[in-house]
């Protein structure tokens, strides 16, 4: 499932109560303060005026040993400036408290932003180290601030007097949002109690952090090496290309090589008639984490648990669920329960109807062993192909990634009239990049860097962060949004050319990109994707809807040789045997959400057997063991790693919102109804200057619908 990345969640929930603005002036350090301190820092280039165009990163003079000092420097300046706000003896106004506060630490924020980017799209050892050491000092640096009682003596001032003040209404939603950030932190907490606070944010730090480099050392360990040809089934040119390379790279003279990489293992997975090797990688992939090794994640997993629940029951919530919907577009675990339970006996149902379908099927192939979850892909294309005559691979050649990147353009064209525009040698942190100015009528909106393509320097999934947040304090601040895939690379003579459902994840995070890139608010802090988590996928998720429309595909789905565009009988089998599997890919993706939503309704801090754990959450909800979790708890990086956390139901949340949107649309004729776009791109600019429900019903004058994604899915009432 692709995900909007920003900050470790430890570190993100502290700047997002901090409210830090980029671009300040403060970023202009002083020379002469400079050279005062030690020669590195005075030549780091991070800490240096950015005279790039657009104030892009300077990523060419950056190496990765500049980040440490520069962030530990950058620490040293955000306290001072937290100084002068606390010991101000002016009594306390919405702009020397409020407001300064949103503007500190921007220096900060500028460096935080690019080495998170950095680091989960293009790591290495110095930067792996910083980010394991860094992150305690980051978290105890914001706990220091969010957690100072004489601030918040002066925030509380400023927020008792807020129906007095004459304010605009982002100001006021800003003191609000300020003063409930602070105090649902553990401000009001006192001596042994926020002392221990202090303790478990920094151990939460540490734990994630261990937990995601443990994975990503787990997936790139791992290897298939096939020497027979005959055991790669018809997998594609390219694919069977990328995965000759690969196995060069891993110093062997001939066959291919697959990786635990999801663009490697799932076609794999469709299409190697070789079952035992099917099995061995499924098994690798679902046990990456769990193998009593050095890189095991259980105790991992218990411990961030009960420290999740401790930090809950300190702020005064009963379950960590419970602490992290209280500012969510749900609200409350029953919401999201509710919601789920709607849905589930209806896709679990499909699921085990279309099992014994496929487990019907590979017992007339003569298998007589029983039908497992590293068969459920295989048999899955293959009765596409005998069905609906299908197969994926097919159409692969009409997703040239960077047609289907044209296409994304064009889309975001015609509904808001933006253009793209590559920016000549742009400085860029993987050569592999692409680099874009976005405009509309000429006029400079921001900047979109690209990158797309796996290697190990990369987390996996697809993802969209911020570099720098759209804001309009003194003057405009244009944002800089990035998005990352992980598409197989291209190789000698074979372009990269996508499945369907990666060219569908161009679309979903170049929708986040858009979210950033169209923001028109006051305050960094409530600009473009600072909106409640289950609102966040809604605007990245809408864009799929668009992508397999026909006349949308007309204008991107080209074969990469002929220029062909994708034949309308091919696009009509592609959405018959693509709605094939709703069942599978709704109970995976579910599964997921309900072992999230478990692990985070805990009430005590026993520490938990994973195994058990995860196998008891299973069986309660009747999941059938030839599907797993999406995430089994070992490899759940969105939930123990990636800010998540009780919040992995987000994505069908949103896609409540985007179902509902998107068939606004289809309603009034013209799926590119330009009042309807102009309403929507109003929304995509308010940020999260707003609550998620009144965001939705400014838009559509109306509290979401469900029916539309029920009548979607095949699921019916
Ligand atoms: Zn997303």
């Amino acid at each position: 499932m692709f995900f909007i990345l920003k900050l470790p969640f430890q570190i993100l929930q502290f700047i997002k109560q901090i409210r830090i603005l980029l671009f300040t002036t403060l970023i202009l350090i002083s020379c002469k303060e400079k050279k005062k301190t030690n020669n590195e820092i005075s030549i780091n280039p991070l800490l240096s005026e950015w005279k790039t165009p657009f104030g892009m990163p300077p990523f060419d003079e950056i190496s990765s040993a500049d980040y440490l000092p520069a962030l530990r420097k950058a620490i040293t300046i955000h306290k001072d400036e937290i100084k002068i706000i606390v010991e101000n003896k002016e009594r306390a106004t919405f702009k020397n408290t409020i407001e300064a506060l949103e503007i500190s630490g921007a220096v900060l924020k500028k460096i935080t932003n690019v080495f998170y980017a950095v680091n989960a799209a293009n790591t290495d050892k110095i930067l792996r180290e910083t980010a394991k050491t860094i992150g305690p000092e980051l978290a105890a640096h914001f706990d220091e601030i969010t957690l100072n009682s004489e601030l918040f003596k002066r925030i509380e001032s400023v927020y008792n007097q807020i129906h007095q003040l004459d304010l605009g209404k982002q100001e006021l939603f800003l003191i609000s949002e300020t003063y409930k950030n602070y105090k649902s932190s553990g401000v009001n907490l006192k001596g042994e109690q926020k002392e221990r606070l202090k303790e478990i944010n920094k151990k939460i730090t540490i734990l994630s952090n261990k937990f995601e480099t443990n994975l990503l050392d787990e997936t790139n360990a791992f290897e298939l090496h096939v020497s027979d040809k005959k055991d790669l089934g018809n997998l594609s040119e390219s694919l069977i290309a990328l995965a000759a390379s690969e196995a060069k790279k891993r110093g062997h003279d001939s066959g291919w090589s697959f990786t635990l990489q999801r663009p490697s293992i799932n076609p794999f997975l469709e299409v190697s008639p070789n079952r035992a090797m099917r099995e061995k990688l499924f098994k690798a992939y679902t046990h990456r984490g769990d193998n009593d090794n050095s890189n095991d994640n259980k105790k991992i997993i218990s411990e961030l648990v009960a420290l999740r629940v401790e930090k809950a029951n300190l702020l005064g919530y009963k379950t960590w669920a419970d602490k992290v919907l209280s500012n969510r577009m749900a609200k409350k675990s029953e919401n999201v329960f509710k919601l789920m339970n709607q849905m589930w006996p209806s896709a679990l149902a499909m699921a085990k109807k279309d099992k014994n379908a496929l487990a019907t099927m590979m017992k007339k192939e003569g298998i007589k062993d029983k039908f497992r979850g590293s068969d459920w892909r295989y048999y899955v294309a293959k009765l596409r192909a005998k069905k609906y005559s299908f197969n994926e691979e097919d159409t692969r050649p009409y997703f040239e990634f960077n047609n289907v990147r044209e296409g994304a353009f064009k889309l975001a064209y015609t509904l808001f009239g933006i253009t793209f525009k590559p920016i000549e040698n742009a400085q860029k942190w993987h050569p592999d990049q692409q680099v874009f100015e976005v405009l509309e009528n000429g006029k400079h909106l921001g900047v979109i860097y690209m990158d797309f393509f796996a290697r190990e320097s990369k987390r996996g999934g697809a993802w969209m962060n911020e570099i720098r947040m759209q804001s309009n304090i003194n003057s405009f601040v244009t944002p800089i949004v990035t998005n990352n895939f992980n598409y197989p690379a291209p190789t000698k003579g074979q372009p990269s050319l996508l499945s369907f459902s990666e060219a569908q994840t161009l679309f979903h995070e170049f929708g986040h990109a858009l979210h950033g890139l169209l923001s028109n608010v006051k305050y960094a802090s409530m600009s473009g994707t600072n909106v409640p988590r289950d609102f966040v996928e809604f605007p990245s998720q809408v864009m799929e809807n668009w992508m397999s429309e026909p006349q949308v595909l007309a204008t991107y789905a080209k074969h990469y040789k002929t220029g062909e565009i994708i034949p309308a009988a091919l696009i009509k089998k592609m959405n018959i045997a693509n709605d094939f599997d709703e069942g599978f890919r709704s109970v995976e993706y579910m599964a997921a959400a309900y072992l999230d939503l478990k692990w985070h309704s805990l009430k005590d801090t026993t520490l938990q057997d994973v195994r058990k754990f995860e196998a008891n959450a299973m069986r309660d909800i009747g999941l059938i063991n030839e599907i797993l979790p999406r995430y089994r708890s070992t490899y759940y990086s969105h939930v123990f790693s990636g800010g998540y956390s009780a919040g992995y139901y987000s994505y069908l949340w949103s896609e409540v919102l985007d179902a509902d949107t998107f068939n606004e649309f289809k309603k009034t004729g013209d799926i590119f109804n330009p009042e309807l776009s102009k309403k929507y791109r109003a929304m995509l600019a308010a940020g999260g200057s707003k609550s998620g429900m009144d965001l939705y019903k400014n838009f559509l004058g109306r509290k979401p619908k469900i029916e539309p994604l029920l009548v979607k899915k095949g699921f019916g009432k």
